[in-house]
Parts: structure tokens; C-alpha cells; sequence
């Protein structure tokens, strides 16, 4: 486990989010074109976030003691794994979940446009047969 975690140096953020994706725990925390922060005790320092900041404002700093794997008993050190793969698994149900929500909005345009199209089609039978059989 790691020793370091990430720290993002408030005055150089830029709020462009390139980093929250990116990470396995869903410790970045931001709103789009705002500071972002790293949660301490949610970053496992596995330095993900680290190159893909465009204007390099996240660098590796020493955890603090708590959450220092090499600082903890062996019981704390099993609770703290066991948060972790929590952090992962709520991160893999949240991607999830988005995914069928974006499936099922992307169904129903499909569906919209589908139902526009035939309603234009109509129009245009009953203008064409209206000008043909006045
Ligand atoms: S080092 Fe890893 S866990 Fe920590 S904030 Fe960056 S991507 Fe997330
Ligand atoms: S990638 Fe860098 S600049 Fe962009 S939000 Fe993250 S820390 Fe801020």
C-alpha cells in the first residue's frame, strides 16, 4: 500500500475535472471550473490523477499517520483495506448506474427522432396525395 497520497495545490487548479474521472476511489472531489481537493482519507496514492492535470498542480505528499499503512496495526490496516475496496465497489455500482441511465436516455431520443421522422413522412404523403387528388 501506499505511503503518499495526492495533494492539489489550490492556486494552480483550474477546475477542468481531467482528474476526478481517473480516480479509482472517488477521492477528488470539485465542480466543474472550481477548485478541486483530494479527500485524504479516500486517496490511496496511486498517483492516477498525477499526468493528467494539464497545468501539473497535483503532486505526492506523505500521509498522515492514520492513514499511513506502514504507521498502523495489523487490525487497522485490515479496516482500512476493507474501506478501501468499499470506495472501489460503490465507484464501480455509481459507473454503472450512469451507464444505463445515459442507455436509457439515448433509447428514448432514438425513440423521439424515430416517431418525428414518420410523423414528417405522413405530412408529406398528405401534402403529395392532396396535391395530386385536389
Ligand atoms: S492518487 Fe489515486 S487515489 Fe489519490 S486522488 Fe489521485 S487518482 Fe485518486
Ligand atoms: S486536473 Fe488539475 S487543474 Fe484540472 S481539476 Fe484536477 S487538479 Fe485541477
Amino acid at each position: 500500500m501506499a505511503v503518499r497520497r495526492a495533494l492539489i495545490q489550490e492556486a494552480d487548479c483550474i477546475g477542468c475535472g481531467k482528474c476526478t474521472p481517473v480516480c479509482p476511489t472517488d477521492a477528488i472531489v470539485g465542480a466543474p471550473k472550481f477548485l478541486h481537493n483530494v479527500l485524504e482519507a479516500d486517496c490511496i496514492g496511486c498517483e492516477r490523477c498525477v499526468p493528467v492535470c494539464p497545468v501539473d498542480c497535483i503532486s505526492l505528499v506523505p500521509m498522515q499517520d492514520q492513514f499511513n499503512p506502514a504507521k498502523l496495526t495489523q487490525d487497522a490496516r485490515k479496516a482500512r483495506s476493507s474501506y478501501v475496496r468499499t470506495l472501489i465497489s460503490a465507484r464501480k455500482i455509481r459507473l454503472e448506474r450512469e451507464r444505463s441511465e445515459e442507455e436509457r436516455e439515448f433509447r428514448l431520443i432514438k425513440k423521439a427522432l424515430h416517431e418525428e421522422v414518420k410523423d414528417q413522412r405522413f405530412a408529406r404523403r398528405a401534402f403529395l396525395e392532396k396535391l395530386l387528388n385536389p
